[in-house]
């Protein structure tokens, strides 16, 4: 086994040529180092090099910084290797070798490690580049970057220090670019360089090449746990204990004169997916300075080039045989990785070499273009072309998305708790954004939190702006069943009231002033930003068919009225799997009759005012199996705790005293006794069924009533009845034979019977342990993973934004339990569950309608558990139905 792996140059002992699995694989020689072994095998032009591995980098961390002997002789043997193929000698002051010493972690991590370019120049070499170069002045600037680099990333002096010099420099010789300075002016600069490192460091800058190589290879390693790459790797859940690998490389230099020249490109546009190059150069020149944005990079193609308008000549025009070589590159390249590449390329006096190839970040729209396009090509079956887009991604196309060139002026950031984007007015309240948006206004809705009675605010606002909650919060799980933008927890943001004034992070928004939202960001932006719409069609629709014929499990939404019904049909839903009916409740029209049968005295004053609302749950209903025709329809019975519906304020009380008949001291009693401590473990779910039954028979009545009605017309639906929060097999055995009496009577009285059934969710911890049991008196489960995760981890999904963000920096849950079913945790309990239901009821249904149901990892543990269906909220669904696709094929 290696520590050093070599590539590049045609020679047998290239370790690019063997079959040892470990050059080309990213966990040892890191991503750069596999693909520069990979190009060179496959015979493009890459700098002879070699790789050090990311085992030697865990031993050197581990160790405090020392290296083994091992890797020190492969290193020089790797030294050997460039010099042969080169037929330079590392440190010769006649012809010297210079190397780059880069970092190249198993996944790019772009910007957070260091990078050394020009190894190898002293004040002798550099003599000798200039000699052998023919050009003093590149040599002599090729040494005062290395100084500054290495100054920087090996000796850890500040930048800052040689920036200045050489600004002061420019101005002593009344230069403006740095194109100006010649050979005589950058042998200056170095010396005064130099004398910084030794004024700093009290020793001299080092000349030993060696030194400088291992000084160069001991800092790339001791990147690996700079702050900031460790503030990466949490950021992107990248483990500590890979390493990064170091590739050390001949340089070849773009920088050479007219016939030299440097640039980045993509096989393919990586924003919109067509199949052309696409790409920046710039001649005499070295990468960073394509990067630096020093100088204004040009079009690769001609015709990119004539599209923008441009003068200055494309490198299609400029350097028309170095430009077909790389052309012919491209094509090898896909064709190789069966992807599309960005790639770094250099041309050193005419000469084509390959620095850097990798699969290329894309949008999702790209994604989508990208993977039907190679499929077609057949650079890829379709079972790849369902893999190779991230479900997530496809959230960016089925909201409206801010315009990427718009300029943003960012006021705070928030939880991203519901994707989209959109600007309006601000309004402090639910009425407020219902009487603007009437008048045709675009209203952001902007609380310390919302509340069900909300809901209609929400409704009639384009996004909503919360000061607490997180991912699971009302807001969230609301907003998103809507479709709305939503930001909350944006914890810099407070509300005056009286002034009609919110504070964000320090600068006052008026109700009336323009905001955005970007929901998939969390960013709060002053003022209107530009929006694109989303594009449904095309690649989009061909993507989702493959991705449809392979699934197993179905896919439902979570849909609580007709018109999010429509929607998710048109996402492809197949089915409701949660209806929340409590959600019908807070229409502006019912509550009334609600808070009547709340703080009526006894039953038969709840009866009197259920009877007002039956019609009305009755035509909901009767609209939502008719978008459904066909489909399961899972209807939830009542489950959020009463006084969630009570009167807020006195001039409610008041207005409710008038329609009861009775007094407001009496309302007042009354709603103080429905007060409760805890009430997400309080009166609720099916304690409310238990309590009061006359609430389930009427909203059993009303679906049943519904169900014969559409069946009169239409395809019969199967209504799906589904009791909320059980706990024990006792309280479904009890709310299951209401549900049956009323069905028969209901069957009865209309003369026909239809096909039903009733089930339960599992949401607490003992549903789960006594799943088998409960299974005795239910045909489905569903997971109600948002609870289950509440009662499981003791963590209230209403208050959790306030600490979760910090234990998930911290590493305690890798993601937020509420977006990201726990498996290790919560997952038991969904295994246990459905296992023990099965044992009881092998044909048990089982399903999920979480918020869990629409993230594609949750997804995949629902796979694994054979469910049959996950349920999602309606713009989730094709999320979902991808990720379906993706767990089936693993
Ligand atoms: C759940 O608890 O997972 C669920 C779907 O119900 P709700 O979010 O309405 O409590
Ligand atoms: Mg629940």
């Amino acid at each position: 086994m290696s520590n050093v792996y070599t590539f590049g140059g045609a020679l047998p002992q290239d370790n690019a040529r063997s079959d040892d699995p470990r050059t080309r694989d990213k966990t040892i020689v890191g991503g750069k180092g596999a693909n520069l072994a990979e190009m060179a095998g496959i015979g493009l032009p890459v700098p002879p090099g070699f790789s050090i591995t990311t085992e030697v980098c865990t031993a050197f961390n581990a160790s405090g910084g020392q290296f083994d002997d091992a890797p020190r002789a492969e290193v020089a043997a790797g030294i050997a290797h460039i010099e042969t193929v080169t037929g330079k000698a590392f440190g010769d002051p006649a012809d010297p070798l210079l190397v780059s010493v880069r970092s190249g972690a198993r996944v790019s991590m772009p910007g957070m490690m260091d990078t050394v370019l020009n190894l190898g120049l002293n004040d002798a070499t550099v003599e000798g580049l200039a000699a052998a170069s023919g050009d003093a002045r590149f040599a002599w600037d090729s040494y005062r970057r290395f100084v500054q680099m290495y100054a920087d990333v090996v000796l850890g002096l500040d930048h800052y220090r040689f920036e200045d010099a050489l600004e002061i420099a420019k101005e002593d010789n009344g230069f403006f670019t740095d194109t100006e300075m010649q050979a005589e002016h950058w042998q200056a600069l170095v010396a005064e360089y130099k004398g910084i490192v030794a004024e700093e460091l009290g020793r001299d800058f080092p000349q030993d090449v060696h030194e400088q190589l291992w000084g160069a290879i001991a800092a790339v390693f001791e990147s690996w746990d700079s702050e900031r790459a460790k503030v990466y790797r949490r950021l992107n859940a990248i483990p500590h204990d890979w390493g990064t690998a170091v590739n050390v490389q001949a340089m070849v230099f773009g920088n050479m004169g007219d016939t030299s020249a440097t640039g980045v490109a993509f096989t393919r546009d990586p924003a919109t997916g067509e199949k052309a190059w696409y790409g920046e150069w710039l001649v005499n020149a070295q990468g960073e300075d394509v990067v630096a944005g020093i100088r204004t990079p040009q079009y690769l193609t001609r015709a990119a080039r004539e599209r923008a308008g441009a003068k200055p000549l494309s490198m299609e025009e400029a350097m028309p045989e170095a430009f077909a070589e790389l052309g012919q590159v491209f094509d090898l390249l896909e064709r190789h990785y069966r992807d599309m590449q960005d790639i770094e390329f250099t041309v050193e006096r005419g000469k084509l070499w390959m620095l850097q190839t990798r699969s290329g970040k894309r949008t999702a729209k790209a994604a989508l273009k990208m993977a039907v396009d190679m499929a077609g090509e057949g650079l890829i079956d379709r079972t790849e072309a369902i893999r190779r887009v991230d479900p997530m991604a496809l959230d960016q196309l089925l909201h409206p998305t801010l315009d990427p060139s718009a300029v943003r002026d960012v006021l705070t950031r928030g939880l991203p708790a519901s994707p989209g984007a959109a600007s309006g007015a601000v309004v402090f309240d639910a009425d407020a954004a219902e009487r603007r948006a009437a008048l045709g206004e675009a209203v952001i809705l902007v609380r310390v939190e919302t509340s069900p009675e909300d809901i209609h605010g929400m409704h009639a606002a384009k996004g909503i702006l919360t000061a607490r909650g997180g991912m699971t919060s009302h807001a969230a799980v609301v907003a998103r069943g809507m479709g709305r933008p939503c930001v909350s927890g944006a914890s810099s943001l407070s509300i005056d009231m009286t002034r009609r004034v919110a504070k964000i992070a320090g600068r006052e928004v008026a109700e009336g002033e323009v905001i955005t939202l970007d929901g998939s960001t969390g960013e709060v932006m002053a003022g209107a930003v530009a929006t694109i719409e989303p594009e449904l069609v095309g690649d989009f629709g061909v993507l989702m068919a493959w991705a449809d014929e392979v699934r197993r499990m179905r896919v439902r939404a979570n849909a609580d009225t007709p018109a999010d019904c429509k929607i998710a049909r048109q996402f492809g839903a197949e089915g409701v799997g949660l209806c929340r009916t409590e959600h019908m409740f807070f229409d502006a029209n019912r509550i009334r009759s609600v808070r009547e049968m709340i703080l009526a005295d006894d039953e038969k004053g709840r009866r009197t005012a259920l009877a007002k609302l039956l019609p009305e749950q009755r035509t909901d209903f009767i609209g939502i199996f008719r978008e459904m025709a066909g489909l399961p329809v899972t209807i939830r019975l009542l489950d959020p705790p009463l006084h969630e519906f009570l009167p807020q304020g006195d001039a409610e009380f008041a207005e409710l005293a008038e329609v009861t008949g009775l007094g407001v001291d009496h309302l007042k009693r009354r709603a103080a006794e429905l007060h409760e401590f805890n009430p997400m473990l309080g009166h609720r779910g099916c304690r409310l069924g238990i309590t009061y039954p006359e609430i389930y028979e009427m909203q059993a009545r009303a679906i049943f009533e519904a169900a014969c009605e559409v069946a009169e017309t239409g395809d019969a639906p199967v209504p799906e009845v589904m009791i909320p929060l059980v706990g024990t097999k006792r309280e479904l055995e009890l709310m299951r034979a209401l549900v049956n009496r009323v069905a028969t009577e209901v069957f009865s009285e209309k003369g026909r019977t239809l096909e039903y059934l009733v089930g339960t969710m599992i949401e607490l911890p003992r549903a789960a342990l006594m799943a088998g049991e409960i299974a005795e008196e239910a045909t489905f489960f569903s997971f109600g993973t948002n609870d289950l995760t509440q009662t499981t981890l003791g963590v209230s999904r209403d208050d959790a934004g306030r600490f979760l963000g910090t234990y998930v920096e911290q590493g305690i849950y890798a993601r937020d339990p509420f977006v990201s079913l726990d498996i290790d945790g919560v997952g038991q309990l969904v295994a246990l569950a459905a296992e023990r239901g099965r044992a009881t009821r092998p044909e048990i249904k089982l399903g999920i309608c979480g918020e869990h149901g629409g993230d594609p990892a949750s997804i995949a543990f629902c796979e694994a558990q054979k469910l049959d269906y996950v349920s999602a909220s309606p713009y989730r669904v094709p999320i979902a139905r991808l990720a379906a696709a993706q767990a089936s094929l693993s």
